[in-house]
């Protein structure tokens, strides 16, 4: 708590708006939830840094026959519990923190959702919008090469994330399967059905989303069909969230991509507005009584606010702000540690990205166990355990929030932190 303390004097003194890195807001993150559990202070040690970080150069052809070099890097945070698992973003900030404390994120994730999965992330620094299909492709075969050694089915099982999609997964599944010799879905998740991917993976994480949306509205005596609703972000998180809150009777009154958003006190019709898979940056071509900024969303005076795009989003800036009674983590690591302290004083409820976005791991897992038995679920099964699988996680959550007096945040790394500990005291620090 002391490091969080003294950044947030910092930070406020200075009117410092130097973005916080993952890996800072994730360092902290950790401290602070490390107070309020009674676990080894060495294994808390040992979890503030990545266990490896592979960084390598990803050379490609480009159409016009030049050759460009990029960087690319997989985050291996902490893997006690069970392989390293976690996305693949393509974006041009990627760096090597970014990776390691959205790893550090994914090792959480999937300890509050007791997923036997450790967690890690990677990239490329590359603007995905900038390259064609092919130079994609070519980018993605080869950084499978470049990762070949440390990913695998029982070792680090990539997904998709910002800038990757099915797509991008069929081709890594492919490049890494014709090298090995032989056919192997369960080297990545998030793959297109045809080739071992899940019914239901591509809408999870925005499902995920709208279930504890539903969930925490209820903790706090409301009706999921009485609720207003703005989302930041049209992809795979924030346009699934936004069409099941609203077929649940949610008014969903705002939603945005890159370009800016679109605002109807009455609520929108959030399946007439392509989503970024369908169409990418459609959202302000769609007809509404009026348009807002991403940062006039965040401020909306709303029931829910729901950041479902980058990192970072609300602030120290803008914390003071937020005029939602209640938000909900879409995106990873959309609050930075001072606006966590910020919200927190304004009794403003935030649910973490660890539990609210986790429908996407969660489904991952259920695409690795479908490859591994070569067998395939239905859609209905998938949201049906995908549903059993959030309620376990809420409940855990929940009853930490009931029991102290800490913040959704805090109650869901205490879940998540006391599992990982248990298991690396179970299992000692060797060789
Ligand atoms: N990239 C997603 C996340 O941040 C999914 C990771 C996965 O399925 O492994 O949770």
């Amino acid at each position: 708590m002391a490091s969080q303390s003294s950044a947030t004097s910092d930070e406020r003194s200075t009117g410092s708006v130097e973005p916080e890195s993952a890996v800072e807001t994730a360092r902290r993150q950790l401290e602070h939830a490390a107070e309020l559990v009674d676990i080894d202070p060495n294994v808390v040690e040992r979890l503030r840094y990545p266990k490896k970080v592979h960084e390598v150069t990803v050379p490609i052809e480009r159409d016009d026959g030049s050759v460009e070099v990029f960087t690319g890097y997989r985050a291996q945070h902490d893997s006690v519990r069970g392989p390293y698992k976690g996305g693949l973003r393509y974006h041009p900030e990627v760096t090597r923190d970014e990776c390691v404390g959205l790893g550090m994120w994914m090792t959480w994730k999937c300890a509050v959702m007791d997923l036997p999965f450790g967690g890690a992330k990677g990239g490329i620094a590359v603007n995905p919008k900038q390259l064609s299909s092919g130079e994609k492709e070519r980018l993605t075969r080869r950084f499978a090469q470049e990762l070949r050694d440390v990913i695998g089915p029982t070792v680090d099982i990539p997904a998709p994330d910002m800038g990757t999609d099915p797509q991008t997964m069929a081709w890594l599944m492919d490049a890494y399967s014709m090298q090995q010799g032989e056919t192997t879905p369960g080297v990545v998740t998030g793959k297109p059905p045809v080739v071992g991917g899940s019914e239901g993976r591509d809408g999870a994480p925005g499902r995920s989303v709208a279930i504890v949306t539903r969930d925490v509205v209820e903790y706090y005596d409301r009706d999921v069909s009485d609720t207003t609703v703005a989302i930041q972000g049209y992809g795979s998180v924030g346009a699934n969230a936004a069409r099941l809150l609203d077929d649940w009777g949610a008014d969903v009154v705002a939603v945005s991509d890159v370009n800016g958003g679109i605002y109807d006190p009455d609520g929108l019709d959030t399946a007439a507005i392509p989503s970024h898979a369908t169409e990418p940056e459609a959202v302000m071509q769609h007809d509404a009584p009026r348009t807002v900024s991403n940062e006039e969303l965040l401020e909306l005076d709303v029931d829910v606010l729901v950041p479902a795009a980058v990192g970072n989003v609300l602030t120290a800036e803008n914390a003071r702000d937020v005029r939602a009674d209640i938000i909900v983590e879409g995106a990873n690591g959309p609050t930075t540690s001072v606006a966590d302290d910020i919200l927190d004083e304004r009794g403003i409820p935030v649910v973490p990205d660890i539990l609210a976005n986790a429908g996407g791991v969660t489904v991952s897992y259920f695409e690795w166990l479908q490859d591994i038995n070569r067998r395939a679920w239905s859609l209905e099964r998938v949201h049906e355990e995908l549903e059993a699988e959030m309620q376990a996680a809420w409940t855990e959550v929940r009853r930490e929030f009931d029991a102290r007096d800490v913040s959704w945040r805090d109650a869901a790394y205490i879940v998540a932190l006391s599992r990982v500990a248990e298991a690396h005291e179970a299992r000692g620090l060797w060789p």
